[in-house]
């Protein structure tokens, strides 16, 4: 349905929109309507590509677990 790069804007516009909270990949995944690993993926080239995100060890904002996620910096 979506290619990579729409899924990585949507990665983008979700975590804009609800900062400052931050969401782990699976988290990322029921928001963007995406699967875990395209989730993942999209979440690590944005962190990657993007220099105001960074991914590090934070608490999840959609389910309380501390995981690598991507944030704003
Ligand atoms: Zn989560």
């Amino acid at each position: 349905m979506a290619c990579g790069a729409a899924l990585e804007d949507r990665v983008v516009h979700v975590l804009h929109s609800d900062r400052p909270h931050a969401y782990c990949d699976g988290c990322l995944a029921l928001r963007v309507h995406a699967t875990l690993e395209e989730a993942r993926r999209a979440a690590e080239r944005v962190a990657a590509e993007a220099a105001s995100f960074d991914r590090r060890l934070r608490a999840c904002h959609g389910c309380g677990r501390t995981l690598q996620l991507t944030c704003l910096r």
